[in-house]
């Protein structure tokens, strides 16, 4: 139902008419994120520039029973910010300033829609760190990166977003602006109610302001690659590392038809002639750097590699790491329809879910494209496939239902970073059991009792 004439001119008169969207034709481009397969027209769209415009925004919507979905970016890949029935959009992205980088307590205060690369390059100015790096980095969002808790390639060493976040400044369903968290490095005080809203995908509350933790930044840093005949030689060699008590900070996996379509876009030399390449990357003081990566490298030979290249610079590592970032849109090139797949699996199963992947692709007769955060147990198998071909897409469902059940199987779970959104919510009761399921509707329900925020995601709409 279009949103009345009343709301429009309220919202107007809060935020300023160029900064609410209504005509179709502007309103499209926010119908959708980069989840295949998912979109709906939001009513209209709203770019607030303070927290109180978004306090008074939420206000007003709640008091018309309007549902909200915040976004970011819109990078999203569960769908988390497509609109629901009714809805409208309120886009955090020019809410895009740095407040504050104290070297001192080491900690970055930004508005929601500073983009994550934004983030680590005010940090490197003080030679500090903001470790995790989404392979979106360039374009998401803080914001996002928070109610999504993002991952990355670093994430091995250096975890996700949730553990850099120190407090959030968060708007509430009824316009209510509360703050979670402290500056504090101990912090017991109550329940850790910032932990409840990192990831909780714009259901419980809108991120206003995120203070998050720096680190030093690494003094040097090795990249090499490993190539492999076998993928499952690349994924024991992943087990073995960690076995060896080495924690580098990526292990990125990219099987042949991955690494052929990365370089074909990026041209950064990756062999298109192996089954399976691994990224490796140490960094750290510049002996433990050298050490490390010289037993990475033995370890990966004795496990089947069948050369093991380092980069020859560190510029050189740092294009082989954005071209890794670049996998998904390199793979979304080949066919019309791209379905991106987060399974994550307990590190000692990963030989037998690649494994199972591969021939699941050969039984459906589909073009799946698989890398991902080995280190980290985070497969991302791509389904390169059209979603005009109904045929298809009915192959491509029970692949998709096969790949979900055996990664459960293993004790593994549906999403390791990209978050339930839309996408995953058919498959969240049979992997958290009938009693957490019904305890996380009840916390959905305490808190946003209308239903208003980010409505039909994670959960049925009906929750409340
Ligand atoms: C090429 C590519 C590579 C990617 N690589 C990775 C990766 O390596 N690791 C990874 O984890 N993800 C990855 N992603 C997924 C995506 O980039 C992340 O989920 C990211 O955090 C989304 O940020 P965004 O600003 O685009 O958020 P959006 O897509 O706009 O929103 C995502 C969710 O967060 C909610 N939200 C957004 N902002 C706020 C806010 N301020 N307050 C409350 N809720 C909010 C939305 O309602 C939605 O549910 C990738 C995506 C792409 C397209």
């Amino acid at each position: 139902m279009p949103l009345s004439d009343a709301i429009i001119a309220g919202l107007t008169g809060i935020v300023g008419p160029r900064q609410v969207l209504t005509k179709p034709e502007d309103v499209i481009p926010y119908g959708f994120d980069g989840t295949a397969a998912l979109q709906h027209r939001p009513e209209a769209v709203v770019f607030p520039l303070s927290t109180s415009d978004v306090s008074r925004c939420v206000q007003l919507a709640a008091s018309e029973s309007v549902p909200i979905v915040t976004r970011g970016s819109g990078t999203g890949l569960s769908g988390g910010s497509v609109p629901s029935e009714g809805a409208m959009v309120m886009c955090l992205a020019q809410m895009n300033g740095i407040l504050d980088v104290d070297p001192r307590n080491l900690t970055l205060r930004a508005q929601p829609g500073v983009t994550t690369i934004t983030i680590d390059e005010a940090a490197a100015q003080h030679g500090l760190f903001y470790p995790p790096d989404p392979g979106s980095m360039r374009i998401s969002t803080i914001g996002g990166n928070v109610a999504e808790n993002s991952g990355g390639l670093r994430g091995l060493k250096y975890g996700v977003t949730r553990d850099y976040v120190m407090a959030i400044e968060v708007v509430l369903a009824d316009g209510r602006t509360t703050r979670f968290g402290s500056p504090c490095v101990k912090d017991v005080a109550g329940y850790s109610m910032k932990d409840l809203f990192v990831g909780s995908e714009g259901t419980l509350g809108i991120i206003t302001e995120v203070l998050l933790k720096l680190v030093p930044r690494p003094a040097a840093r090795r990249t090499m690659l490993a190539l492999y005949d076998r993928i499952e030689d690349a994924a024991e060699t992943v087990s073995a590392i960690i076995a060896a008590r080495i924690i580098p900070c990526t292990l990125e996996f990219l099987d042949r038809m991955t690494a052929g379509c990365v370089e074909d876009y990026a041209h950064v030399g990756l062999p298109t002639d192996c089954d399976a390449v691994l990224l490796m990357e140490t960094d750290g003081h510049p002996a433990a750097v050298a050490d490390e990566s010289e037993r990475m490298a033995d370890i990966a030979r004795q496990h089947g590699a069948r050369e093991v290249r380092a980069a020859r610079s560190e510029a050189e590592g740092l294009a082989l790491a954005a071209a890794r970032r670049n996998a998904f849109s390199a793979l979304a090139r080949r066919r019309p329809t791209t379905i991106l797949e987060d399974v994550t699996v307990p590190r000692t199963a990963l030989a037998e879910m690649v494994g199972f992947i591969a021939q699941t692709a050969r039984e459906q007769r589909l073009e799946i494209g698989t890398f991902g955060h080995m280190g980290d147990g985070n497969l991302h198998p791509t389904f390169l496939t059209n979603e005009r071909n109904e045929e298809e897409m009915r192959r491509v469902h029970h692949a998709l239902d096969a790949i979900v059940t055996k990664t459960l199987a293993l004790g593994g779970t549906i999403t390791g970073e990209h978050g339930v959104g839309l996408a995953k919510k058919g498959w969240l009761r049979q992997q958290m059991g009938e009693s957490s399921y019904e305890l996380m509707k009840q916390v959905k329900r305490a808190i946003d009792p209308a239903g208003l925020l980010n409505p039909g995601k994670i959960f049925d709409s009906d929750v409340n």
